[in-house]
């Protein structure tokens, strides 16, 4: 049995990420989506919330499991019996901020397979910190997140008042 972690913030999930999700459940028996609790980022979404929303957007994923961890990822991926990190890639820059990362974890741990899916391209141009500017200044989400996210977000986000 093979069990992958898609690991990262996801303040909030977006539908780049469930994109992702839904591949690599095709790919493997398991798929873990690691919520990463950093303690040096101030989030929107406490790692609680962000768990709850990520669990009702992937409920149509059977074989994804959500989870969250602190500490480093490779110890979290033994610690999972997981041997693959899915991660996704919109563009070089995603490329230049993961790629010292996965080699990191192979120095650490030789045994665990970084791999990266590209994004759709319907996606490209998605993030969760475009999605958080855009809610706050009363933007359209609607086709970017999922439902329950975009629910999520209004109540969290007061709107800034456009200057006239
Ligand atoms: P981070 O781990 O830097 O906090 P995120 O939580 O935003 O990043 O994203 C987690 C993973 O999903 C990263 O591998 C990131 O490159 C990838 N990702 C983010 N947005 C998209 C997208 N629109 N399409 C594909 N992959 C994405």
């Amino acid at each position: 049995m093979t069990i992958a972690i898609c690991p990262g913030s996801f303040d909030p999930v977006t539908n780049g990420h469930i994109d992702i999700f839904e591949r690599a459940s095709k790919m493997f028996d398991e798929v873990i989506v690691g919520v990463f609790n950093n303690i040096n980022k101030k989030p929107l979404f406490t790692v609680e919330e962000r768990v709850a929303l990520l669990k009702q957007a992937t409920s149509h994923i059977p074989n994804v499991k959500v989870d969250c961890f602190a500490g480093l990822l490779a110890d979290y991926a033994h610690q999972k019996n997981a041997h693959v990190i899915v991660r996704g890639l919109r563009d070089a820059n995603d490329f230049l901020y993961e790629f010292p990362r996965a080699m990191l974890i192979k120095n650490m741990a030789p045994d665990i397979e970084n791999i990266f899916l590209t994004t759709d391209n319907k996606y490209y141009h998605v993030s969760s910190s475009a999605i958080r500017e855009l809610a706050q200044f009363g933007g359209d989400i609607t086709h970017l997140v999922p439902h329950c996210v975009e629910l999520a977000i209004h109540e969290k986000i007061k709107r800034v008042p456009t200057s006239k």
